[in-house]
Parts: structure tokens; C-alpha cells; sequence
């Protein structure tokens, strides 16, 4: 059994490499962020409820994420672990977390803000199979269509400047802090995370000694 938490800025490849790491060990993937965007897309009640704060890049309220993921979890369908992604972004988020759940690693992507701000803007997400691309290291072969089910690209509601600028703050706030926190009681792997995806996944994997056979070579 693996439990990881996955956390970095905004466009620090989160999503892709923890997406990575599930598909290989077969560790649930817990995304809080598309847990909600999926309630937008399908207009649920919890959708309606975040749906413009999500837009605006502020965070949603605790108690609301924190019931998100305890209902994930309960499902009990990660048998050989999971790795959470998005969650916790505060330090009450974080004791919350740390009271339910013991964890083996806390990955953390490090990635300048500069950075940050040409790799969001450049970010593109499939409307049908969420596949994401961006302009800039992945590009689709046809303008705003998908590779795989030829679904529109759309622009996420909160990858515009002003939203950024927002999330930013917010990261830098309010989560900098959970990384400290971990830091003190569990085992945190900071890494660059300007590298390659290919890179950063082989330099997650040595840090926490995970096997690293079905990984065939560098994506693009
Ligand atoms: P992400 O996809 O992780 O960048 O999350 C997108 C947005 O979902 C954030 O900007 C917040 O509005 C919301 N969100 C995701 N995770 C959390 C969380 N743990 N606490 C509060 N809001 C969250």
C-alpha cells in the first residue's frame, strides 16, 4: 500500500506525473480540482456551489473539499494506494488530512513563477477525454482539436492572467506553508520541476524508491 500526497504550484506538472505514478502502480488518483471541474461540467449542486470561485482561482471552502475527499477515500477502492493531487492547500486542510490519513510521501514540484505563468497560459484541456496539452511542449496536430477523440481544446475558467495572479497568491500564502508543515513530519521530496516529464517521474520514483520498469522512455 502507497499514499502519496502530490503538491506544487500551479502548471508544475501535478497532474501529469501523478497521473504517471497511478497508471504505473495502480495508485487511485485523487484529483480534488477535476473532481470539481467534473461537478461544473455536469452542472451538479456542487458544481453550482464552486463554480465561481474555481473561476476566479481563490480557494474553495474547507469544510466543502474536506468532505470531497473523505467521500473519495471511503469508496475504498485503492487497493494499492492512492496519491492526492490538490489537497491539502492549507494548514487546516492539512491536519485535517493528517488526522485521517498517514502518508508515505509528499512529492513537491518546485517551479519558478515566471515559469508558471508561460506554462498556464499555454495550457490547453480536452472537453471530452481531459487529456491536457499545452501550446508550448505539446501542441495537437490540428489547432484546438483533440489527438485521441477529436473533442474541441478548451481554455480552463481559471488559466487567464487575472485568476493566475490570484491562485498564485493563494499558493503562496496559504499552501507554502502545508509544504513546511510536512516537512516536519513526513517524508517531503522537493523537486526542480523545470526538467523534463520524463525526468522529474525518474527523479520521483529514486527518491522514494519505487520501481521504475513500465516507464518505456521520455514522453514528448
Ligand atoms: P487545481 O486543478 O488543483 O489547480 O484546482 C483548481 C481550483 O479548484 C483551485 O484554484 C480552487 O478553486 C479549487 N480547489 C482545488 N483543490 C482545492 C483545495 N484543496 N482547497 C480549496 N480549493 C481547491
Amino acid at each position: 500500500m502507497r499514499k502519496f500526497v502530490i503538491m506544487g504550484i500551479q502548471g508544475s506538472g501535478k497532474g501529469t506525473q501523478a497521473k504517471l505514478l497511478a497508471d504505473d502502480l495502480e495508485l487511485e488518483h485523487v484529483s480534488v480540482g477535476d473532481i470539481l471541474r467534473w461537478n461544473v461540467q455536469h452542472h451538479t449542486k456542487l458544481g453550482a456551489q464552486v463554480k465561481r470561485i474555481v473561476a476566479s482561482g481563490l480557494l474553495v471552502d474547507d469544510e466543502l473539499v474536506e468532505t470531497v475527499v473523505q467521500d473519495r477515500l471511503a469508496l475504498h477502492d485503492w487497493n494499492y494506494g492512492f496519491i492526492v493531487d490538490g489537497f491539502p492547500r492549507n494548514v487546516r486542510q492539512a491536519e485535517f488530512f493528517l488526522e485521517s490519513y498517514d502518508i508515505d510521501g509528499v512529492i513537491d514540484l518546485v517551479l519558478p513563477d515566471t515559469e508558471v505563468e508561460r506554462r498556464v497560459l499555454a495550457r490547453r484541456l480536452c472537453s471530452g477525454c481531459g487529456l491536457d496539452y499545452n501550446l508550448i511542449a505539446h501542441r495537437p496536430a490540428i489547432d484546438d482539436v483533440c489527438d485521441v477523440c477529436a473533442s474541441p481544446l478548451l481554455v480552463r475558467a481559471d488559466d487567464n492572467p487575472e485568476a493566475l495572479a490570484v491562485r498564485l497568491r493563494e499558493y503562496h500564502d496559504k499552501t507554502t506553508p502545508v509544504i513546511e508543515l510536512f516537512q516536519r513530519k513526513e517524508v517531503v521530496a522537493s523537486i526542480d520541476a523545470t526538467g523534463s516529464v520524463f525526468d522529474i517521474q525518474h527523479e520521483i520514483r529514486q527518491r522514494f524508491s519505487l520501481p521504475t520498469p513500465t516507464l518505456a522512455g521520455p514522453p514528448s
